[in-house]
C-alpha cells in the first residue's frame, strides 16, 4: 500500500514537472509572439520582411513571395520553427522593430552597416547587391550619380542609399526621402522624380514588374557593395550562429540559387564573383 502510494506521488510529481516544463517553455515567449528564437525547437517566429519590393520581399493578399521570403522560410525551418508570421518592416524601422522584440529576426534587403551593428546584430550576409538607378525608358541624361546635378531623385528614410547621396552627392542632388520604394517608383512613373536609387536588384525587381514594363529601366554600374544580412537582437551570438550554419546549408544543397531562379529570376544577374557569399564569423 505504502509502496502504490509512494509510486502515486511520483508519477504526479513526475506530471507536475513536465506540465511546469511545458509551462516554463511557453512562457519564454518574447514579445514578437515567438518562443525565444535561439532556442529553436518549434513553436512560431516573427520575421520581419518587406511587402512591397518585388522579387524579394511582396505581400498579395495573404500570400508572401521573393528570395527574403524564402531564405527565411528556409533559415526558420532549420531553427526548427513550424509557424512563421510576417511583419513589415520598413527601411527606417528595423533597428526599433528588433529592439523592441516586436519581430525576432529581418530578412528585408537589409544591408549590414557598422552604424546599425550598434544598436543590433546581423548574421549573414546571404545575398550582395549594389547600389543602382532607375530612370524613366525614354532618359537619355541620367547615366550614374555623376550625371544627378539638379535633378529630383527619390530614395527611402533609413536607407544606406538615401545616406550615400546625402555623404557624396548633397550639392548637386535634391534628395525626396519616401518611406517605401514602391512610393519612389510610382513617383518616378508619374514624372515627379527624375530617378530613384537603391539596390540594384531592388531596382530591377521593379522594372519587370508588369505595370512598368517597358516604362522603366536601370542605368549605370553598381557604385556600392550592400550585403544583405539577417538582423537580430545585439549581441545574440547563438542565434546568429545557427542562422549562419542554415545560409551556409542553403546555399550548399542547391536551395538558395532555386530560390532566387523562382523569385529574381531573369529580372536579375547578380554579380557572380560576390555571389553567394559565405557568412561573417559572429561576434
Ligand atoms: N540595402 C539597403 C539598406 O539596407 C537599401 C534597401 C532597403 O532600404 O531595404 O538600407
Amino acid at each position: 500500500m505504502k509502496i502504490k502510494k509512494a509510486i502515486v506521488a511520483i508519477v504526479a510529481s513526475l506530471g507536475m514537472a513536465a506540465a511546469f516544463a511545458g509551462c516554463v517553455n511557453d512562457t519564454t515567449a518574447n514579445p514578437g509572439g515567438g518562443t525565444d528564437p535561439s532556442a529553436g525547437g518549434g513553436g512560431k517566429v516573427t520575421i520581419g520582411i518587406k511587402f512591397d519590393q518585388p522579387g524579394l520581399g511582396l505581400k498579395v493578399g495573404e500570400d508572401y513571395t521573393g528570395f527574403d521570403v524564402e531564405v527565411a522560410r528556409y533559415v526558420a525551418k532549420e531553427l526548427g520553427y513550424t509557424d512563421i508570421e510576417f511583419k513589415q518592416s520598413p527601411s527606417a524601422q528595423r533597428e526599433t522593430l528588433l529592439q523592441s522584440g516586436q519581430v525576432d529576426m529581418i530578412f528585408a534587403t537589409y544591408s549590414i552597416t557598422d552604424d546599425r551593428k550598434q544598436k543590433i546584430s546581423f548574421a549573414g550576409p546571404y545575398f550582395i547587391a549594389g547600389q543602382g538607378l532607375l530612370v524613366r525608358a525614354d532618359n537619355t541624361d541620367i547615366t550614374g550619380p555623376e550625371t544627378l546635378n539638379g535633378k529630383k531623385l527619390c530614395s527611402v528614410t533609413g536607407s544606406t542609399p538615401a545616406e550615400k547621396i546625402k555623404k557624396d552627392y548633397a550639392q548637386q542632388v535634391q534628395l525626396q526621402e519616401l518611406d517605401t520604394y514602391s512610393k519612389c517608383v510610382e513617383a518616378l512613373n508619374a514624372g515627379q522624380v527624375d530617378a530613384v536609387t537603391t539596390d540594384d536588384v531592388i531596382l530591377a525587381g521593379f522594372a519587370a514588374q508588369e505595370q512598368y514594363k517597358g516604362k522603366l529601366k536601370t542605368v549605370g554600374k553598381p557604385f556600392t557593395e550592400e550585403r544583405y544580412g539577417v538582423g537580430i537582437k545585439k549581441g545574440n551570438v547563438e542565434l546568429c550562429t545557427k542562422i549562419n550554419t542554415a545560409v551556409e546549408k542553403m546555399i550548399s544543397d542547391g536551395a538558395w540559387k532555386k530560390a532566387l531562379a523562382d523569385t529574381v529570376g531573369d529580372a536579375f544577374t547578380p554579380d557572380e564573383t560576390k555571389n553567394p557569399p559565405k557568412p561573417d564569423a559572429c561576434s
